[in-house]
């Protein structure tokens, strides 16, 4: 406890009425912290009330599980529970007498006392069964492990009673975190502050204060004080489940499992253990006049919950994009042990299934992908290593993290377990914390394969969209905008590549140079749309003027150069006459009507003396220019068809 802990909780003290033990009580707890109190001064002391004798008697007869007669006098259960229990029961006693009723409105009172007597109990026949408490003592303690709550209530009627409203229906983190905002210490805290200061055992005060968070309590696994804790949150659970509304209750069975577990109780024992909790908790809730509840056999409340529906619905490739939910299949002969992962798991986000045997498990491990399994080693037929060697024969059972439970840890076994294909262990009995950090590792590795396995999709995917990109680059690259036609560079090397073939054929290579007349006239009289939209024409029409194997290409601002293969002077010269005609045919509407336009085409084929394909285009381009010179609208060739030489 802190240090301003401490003074509020002495500020309490001196200030308030804080619950304390009354009349006849009082004087047997004064008198069992003297040091010269005899038995019979005790045992005076308790038959002054005979209420508190009947109550001795009971708990001393519950305090040990082989007794072969029963306790009947108080000097004998004077003896069997001893001092400082008869102290702790005479103040609970006295406790649950006094404050059975209170002024807080929103607290239970009712509830309260019959939620603590029944942990009580569960805590005494927890000790009685695993001795990590006096079982004596443990009695009082599970009594009185929630008297802060109490304390509260009597101190700060109102205003703990607002707190009570706000927090209803939160969890008790959300309602200790507001206590101490208001109160500067928790009910956790006041409860094991009241403990110290009525002198109970240090042990169980320093655990008392963990009973709502047990996961950070820093005791040593294995330490006394570590299983007092234990055994007091499964106390507080059985205490939860006898409290909660029956169709509560069923769901929280798989918890109780796990604690016990962790006790090294098992399922049998558990269940004849709650049962008879249950039992003693009618009795005491009489002797008390605390309300109880009947709670139906503990057996019946643990048949394992429904199967999960067999989803052949899932979408293997959707759930695979579910990153954090993990299917996780859980193999287990064990009903109890299904029952424990799969609420643990559930509770965890993830989807669960569950098989009951290693053949069952293979199937459905083929059907749902799961991406992780939990199979138990030990099971009939065909165990967790059997069943993780045929998975790793598949190509979906592969893919599956296994983890094997395992009560034994013999390096032999686990380095053949490894050497099958499992991927991890983990020891019965069960660590939620060490199961949740396990599941967690196992799911890096499963994510870290899903990442490969999508980066490898991506990876292929890039590169098909890469090919498209770049042709489509190239295309770009190799085309004219305006018109859709091949630009200068693609007729420059498409004139290389018919140079060449027809170098190697020999075969004769015509080309036209083809520039649209006063074509800035155009621009100028009717505006640049209307330019280019006679570009657009002209260029179609010199296309279809052309044959399929000629090919258009627009090589400057009205300026084209058709290539033509396999064409002589002659037949390029008719060619040249055919684009002027359709050309000059085009009727290109304006704001202004629709006007005309002609063309002027150099004509040239490759001759022995060029060097390259720019000298056959030079010589088509004197064609042009001479076609202008003489008035435009018309071909020229340079060359003379007596002279093209092949
Ligand atoms: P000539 O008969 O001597 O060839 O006269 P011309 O007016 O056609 O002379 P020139 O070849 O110098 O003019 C070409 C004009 O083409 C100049 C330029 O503004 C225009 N032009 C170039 N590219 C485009 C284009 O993409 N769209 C339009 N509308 N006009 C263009
Ligand atoms: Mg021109």
């Amino acid at each position: 406890m802190s240090t301003p802990e401490l003074s509020k909780f002495e500020q309490m003290k001196a200030n308030g009425e804080l619950p304390s033990p009354k009349g006849s009580a009082l004087a047997i707890v004064r008198l069992t912290q003297r040091d010269d109190a005899s038995f019979n001064d005790l045992a005076n002391a308790v038959k002054t009330d005979p209420a508190f004798v009947g109550r001795l008697i009971k708990a001393a007869n519950g305090a040990s599980l082989a007794r072969r007669r029963p306790v009947a006098s108080i000097q004998e259960a004077l003896t069997i529970l001893g001092l400082p229990a008869v102290r702790g029961l005479a103040l609970g006693f006295s406790l649950v007498s006094t404050y059975r009723s209170g002024t807080c409105a929103n607290f239970d009172y009712g509830q309260y006392w019959s939620k603590s007597l029944v942990r009580a109990i569960a805590l005494q026949a927890v000790s009685v069964r695993t001795h990590h408490l006096s079982a004596e003592e443990a009695f009082c303690f599970g009594l009185l492990s929630n008297i802060g709550d109490l304390a509260l209530a009597t101190l700060y009627p109102e205003e703990f009673s607002r707190i009570l409203a706000e927090s209803e229906g939160s969890p008790r983190s959300v309602l200790l975190s507001r206590e101490r905002t208001a109160f500067m210490l928790d009910s956790n805290a006041l409860t094991a502050a009241m403990l110290q200061d009525w002198s109970l055992p240090t042990p169980f005060v320093s655990v008392v204060g963990f009973l709502d968070r047990p996961e950070t309590a820093t005791f040593a696994e294995g330490s006394r004080q570590a299983n007092m804790l234990q055994s007091l949150v499964l106390a507080q659970h059985v205490a939860e489940v006898c409290v909660a509304q029956e169709d509560g209750r069923r769901s929280m069975v798989p918890q109780l499992y796990l604690l016990g577990g962790r006790l090294s109780l098992d399922s049998e024992a558990l269940t004849q253990m709650c049962d008879q909790v249950a039992a003693e908790w009618q009795e005491w809730g009489a002797l008390l006049s605390v309300d109880t509840a009947p709670i139906p056999p503990f057996e019946e409340l643990s048949k394992l919950p429904p199967l999960p529906k067999m989803v052949h619905a899932i979408d293997p490739e959707q759930a695979q994009q579910e990153q954090y939910n993990m299917r996780v299949l859980v193999v287990d002969d064990d009903a109890s042990m299904r029952a424990v992962l799969s609420a643990l798991l559930s509770r965890a986000g993830h989807e669960v299934f569950v098989a009951g045997n290693g053949r069952q498990a293979f199937e459905m491990a083929l059907d749902l992908r799961p991406q992780i399994m939990i199979a138990d080693w030990m099971m009939p037929e065909m165990d967790g290593l059997e069943l993780t060697v045929a998975l790793r024969q598949t190509r979906i059972g592969r893919a599956v993290y296994i983890m094997l439970l395992t009560g034994v840890e013999d390096d032999n076994r686990l380095v053949d377990a490894f050497e099958a294909g499992a991927d991890d262990f983990i020891s019965k009995p069960l660590k939620p914390r060490v199961l949740e950090a396990r599941l967690r590792a196992g799911q890096r590795v499963v994510l870290l394969q899903q990442e490969i396995e999508r980066d490898r999709t991506d990876i292929q995917r890039f590169a098909a969209e890469l090919a498209v990109t770049n042709r489509r680059l190239q295309e770009m690259a190799q085309t004219d905008s305006l018109t859709g036609m091949p630009n200068r560079r693609y007729a420059m090397d498409r004139l290389q590549q018919e140079w060449a073939e027809s170098v190697r054929t020999g075969r004769s290579l015509g080309c036209l140079v083809v520039d649209i007349d006063d074509f800035k006239g155009i621009n100028d009289n009717n505006g640049h749309d209307v330019g280019d939209a006679a570009l657009r024409l002209a260029s179609a029409a010199m296309k279809s003027a052309l044959r399929a194997n000629d090919v258009v290409c627009r090589t400057g601002g009205d300026e084209f150069l058709a290539i033509c293969p396999d064409t002589s002077l002659e037949s390029a010269i008719v060619c040249a006459e055919r684009v002027r005609t359709a050309v000059s045919a085009l009727r290109i509407p304006s704001s202004s009507g629709e006007i005309g336009m002609s063309v002027s085409v150099g004509v040239a084929v490759r001759d022995a003396d060029m060097a390259n394909p720019d000298a056959l285009v030079k010589v088509a381009d004197q064609g042009v220019y001479q076609a202008k010179a003489v008035g435009r609208n018309r071909y020229a060739a340079t060359q003379s068809t007596g002279l093209n030489k092949k």
